[in-house]
């Protein structure tokens, strides 16, 4: 196309392309340096799908010492959100995600390849858009969208294959003086690709995680820049990843029928293009099916689900790590007390179905992680926790530390630690019972010994004759036996079993009775430890209670 013709389309670009082939030099890493992008639309909002996305894509970058770097997607001015940059970034930097290259905030950026956000960079793909114009690759299209309809409405009637190519791309023919008409006329245009693809030629790609895939080549006049001067997503996709020197394209296999499109563009503007690797998405066994997680069905996919919950970010990543790589699990088994990011992550192993989401696995995986840490880094996980969601609770926690710190110690550094907690929101239901201020003397869980008059019995006989504070957990255990003999009931449990009715109960039934006198729960840790943390005087104020 005439060069003072493109001028009009394109106005004001002061430079070409090779401004920015040079300016934007070939990256000097190591040669299988993997170099690799999170490109969100600002929205503001991260889901798991997408941390899954980008725990691939930074353990490819880490693992071969390539370059991670988030590019923001704004084409679509109808996705901004106020903040919604910083609000990614914020939220991914909770799971220990950081970039290598690319935007801090709304305003400030590192890296030498930006711009990285999208609409910064509009002179560059208009550029871009001028050489193929210049080449007559490209050409202006002042198609109305009623135009477009009824092009649509003809091809469904002679049941032809929809979209805007070929014959039916009617601006591919216009004179350049029809063109210098329309642009007299002032009428709105858009710019397409002349596309050069054949439909009935086949492509084929090999992705790193689906493998070998085979296209119809695109053959539609795809658009390249839209009306208000900023390209589609694919045209834009094209030049960054080419200009940003991205070896590898991570993302969500609802990119997969867009693939031909990029290739093709790739094609045109004689780029090299990247490695794909889609990723299938994230997914969840409902009766015999399977769908796709949704932001509306499950409260789950979103990443702030798990803040508000409490469950450590650890959590998430491990069991992202887990649905990651089908090895993982053998390698995680084999190294538990190593760092994740030792595991060396492939392609190769990420699943060519959709990873089915399993919260109770997840939840599991939890609650080793919170039962393999100290009493007090526990403690102050869900203190943290609490300050930003349950404000009540962290002040109950903050005054009661050392009452919250040995509770959260019983049976922890045992072989068979308890594993009570999957998350930190579980942590005040499971123990308020040790604080005075949340512990209430009414809804006792009392089991086989229900009367009153037996309760109170028990409970005087105990703490006159046979409670010693400074008793170690034998000497504790025997005088309840003792106890248990003298009024009545077995402590010998196979000789209970045996003459069941020579007894009034046994020594459990007796130790229930003490157990729920102070917590009003029948299941609680170990009652000695529970016993040595509230003290002489409390129990005394808590056996009294009982009415
Ligand atoms: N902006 C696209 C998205 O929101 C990125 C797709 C890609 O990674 O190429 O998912």
């Amino acid at each position: 196309m005439d060069k003072e013709l493109v001028e009009r389309l394109l106005p004001g670009l002061k430079h070409d392309v090779n401004y920015y082939e040079n300016l934007y030099s070939k990256r000097t890493l190591d040669e299988n340096a993997i170099v690799t992008r999170y490109a969100p639309s600002p929205t503001g909002f991260v889901h798991l799908g997408n941390l899954f996305q980008l725990y691939i894509a930074r353990k490819m970058a880490l693992q071969t010492k390539g370059i991670l770097y988030l590019r923001i997607e704004d084409t679509d001015q109808e996705r901004l959100v106020e903040n919604g940059i910083v609000k990614i970034i914020e939220a991914v930097k909770q799971f220990g995600f950081t970039f290598d290259e690319g935007p801090i905030n709304e305003k400030e950026e590192v890296g030498k390849y930006g711009p990285y956000i999208q609409s910064k960079r509009k002179e560059i793909y208009q550029t871009y858009a001028k050489d193929l114009l210049l080449k007559g690759l490209a050409y202006p299209d002042f198609t109305t969208k009623e135009e477009v309809d009824a092009i649509r409405k003809e091809q469904e009637l002679s049941k032809r294959r929809i979209g805007y190519y070929g014959k039916w791309a009617r601006s591919r023919f216009l004179s350049e003086e029809q063109i210098k008409a329309n642009l007299d006329a002032k009428k709105p245009f858009i710019i397409r690709l002349k596309n050069q693809g054949d439909f009935n030629r086949k492509i084929t790609v090999v992705d790193a995680i689906k493998g070998k895939l085979t296209f119809p080549e695109d053959d539609i006049d795809q658009v390249l820049i839209k009306n208000d001067g900023l390209p589609t997503y694919h045209f834009a996709h094209v030049i960054d990843d080419h200009l940003m020197h991205t070896t590898h394209v991570i993302r969500g296999d609802e990119w997969l029928s867009s693939l031909p499109i990029h290739l093709n563009l790739f094609k045109t503007l004689n780029f090299e293009p990247p490695i794909y690797a889609h990723i299938s998405p994230l997914s969840k066994k409902e009766g015999n099916s399977i769908r796709k997680l949704s932001k509306r069905k499950d409260p789950e996919l979103a990443v702030s689900y798990y803040h508000e919950m409490g469950i450590p970010n650890q959590t998430v990543m491990l069991y992202l790590a887990t649905i990651a790589n089908s090895n993982f699990e053998e390698w995680y088994l084999a190294h538990e007390n190593e760092n994740i990011d030792n595991f060396i992550l492939s392609f190769n192993k990420v699943g060519t179905t959709p990873a089915l989401f399993d919260m109770e696995k997840l939840l599991n995986l939890s609650k080793n992680i919170l039962s393999n840490i100290t009493a007090l880094e526990l403690y102050e996980q869900t203190l943290t926790w609490a300050k930003k969601y349950d404000a009540a609770n962290a002040l109950i926690l903050e005054k009661n530390k050392d009452i919250a710190i040995k509770t959260l110690d019983i049976e922890r550094n045992t072989p068979k630690k308890r594993k009570d907690f999957a998350m930190y929101s579980e942590v005040m239901p499971n123990i308020y019972y040790m604080f005075d201020e949340l512990f209430i003397p009414q809804n006792y869980e009392w089991q086989k010994i229900t009367s009153l008059k037996e309760i109170k019995n028990i409970l005087d006989t105990y703490i006159t004759k046979y409670y010693n504070e400074n008793d170690n957990e034998e000497e504790w255990f025997n005088k309840i036996k003792n106890m248990t003999e003298a009024l009545g009931y077995a402590s010998n449990m196979k000789e209970y079993k045996n003459n069941p009715l020579k007894y009034k109960g046994n020594v459990a039934d007796v130790s229930t009775v003490i157990r729920v006198a102070l917590t009003t729960k029948s299941k609680t840790p170990n009652l000695y430890d529970i016993m040595q943390i509230l003290g002489k005087e409390k129990i005394e104020k808590r056996f009294k209670s009982v009415k």
